[in-house]
């Protein structure tokens, strides 16, 4: 697979028209870079994150912009119950009555610590986070997801998910664990061609998470989270129906 062709891919306009895709961590960064040019490009977005006052102002821009009325969906995965879960879901079925894309975007650092020393409370705080939270999002939302004609699931994964490196701790180990999570699920949907799920390494982008991980660099060197979303509007779209199992690098 030529996975350059992917980081140049440039949307067609109305590439998502009429679909419904939820975006985690749509508050800031990456996730709200997608959520806005996703809306751009015609879907229906259900924006997710912990921050209300974010989501709002994003939620006013979309509208302002006259893409299609986007959604608001503020949880802390931190925290979220069975029961916030399941009101995530019966409010999707409500409103749409299925899901065509679940981006599974939030993450959150943790501290570089060698694991001698990584704090445990911390470790499972970023191992919920980043793993245990996508993976109850998914048991909860792929009959949602089976209900559309051409569902995307996207993982954000990370170099580091992909070969260890010291003091990454939780993170890293979280990250090895979403493409765990992508390989399995996408082995035991191999037989049903309307969905697929993907995992996707950003790259070094120029967002608060990355200033936090490397604050002694210059972020103007750096990748805008809208000039890497090619691959993600890709996967997002019917160009990629039948691709799955894949980990793909943005940059
Ligand atoms: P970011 O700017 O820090 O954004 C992270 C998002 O996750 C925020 O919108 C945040 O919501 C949300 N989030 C964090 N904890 C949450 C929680 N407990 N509940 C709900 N939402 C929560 O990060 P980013 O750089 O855009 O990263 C996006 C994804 O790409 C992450 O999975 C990250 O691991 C991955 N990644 C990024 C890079 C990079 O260079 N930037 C490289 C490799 C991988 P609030 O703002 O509302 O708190």
């Amino acid at each position: 697979m030529d996975a350059r062709k992917f980081t140049r891919y440039t949307a067609p306009e109305g590439l998502l028209r009429d679909r419904v895709i939820l975006i985690t961590g749509a508050g800031s960064g990456i996730g709200q870079a997608l959520a806005r040019a996703a809306a751009g490009l015609g879907a229906t977005v259900i924006l997710h994150g912990r921050s209300v006052r974010k989501l709002e102002a994003l939620y006013d821009e979309i509208r302002a912009a006259g893409h299609p009325e986007p959604a608001i969906f503020p949880l802390d995965l931190a925290r979220a119950r069975g029961e916030d879960y399941d009101r995530l879901s019966g409010a999707i079925e409500e409103q749409w009555g299925r899901l065509d894309g679940l981006v599974q975007n939030a993450g959150i650092l943790g501290s570089r610590t060698p694991i001698e020393h990584h704090d445990v409370a911390e470790w499972q705080r970023v191992l919920h986070v980043n793993l245990t939270a996508p993976f109850i999002l998914c048991r909860c939302l792929l009959p949602l997801m089976f209900k559309s004609d051409d569902a995307s699931v996207i993982f954000a994964s990370s170099g580091v998910g992909r070969r260890g490196k010291a003091y990454w701790g939780a993170y890293a180990v979280s990250k090895f664990g979403v493409e765990g999570l992508n390989q399995v699920l996408a082995d035991e949907l191999e037989n049903k061609p309307g969905i697929r799920v993907n995992a996707v390494n950003p790259g070094p982008t120029r967002t608060a998470m990355r200033a936090a991980a490397y604050p002694a660099e210059d972020p103007m060197q750096l990748k805008t989270p809208e000039e890497i979303l090619g691959v993600y509007l890709y996967l997002l779209g019917p160009e990629s129906r039948g691709t799955s199992g894949a980990s793909f690098d943005a940059q």
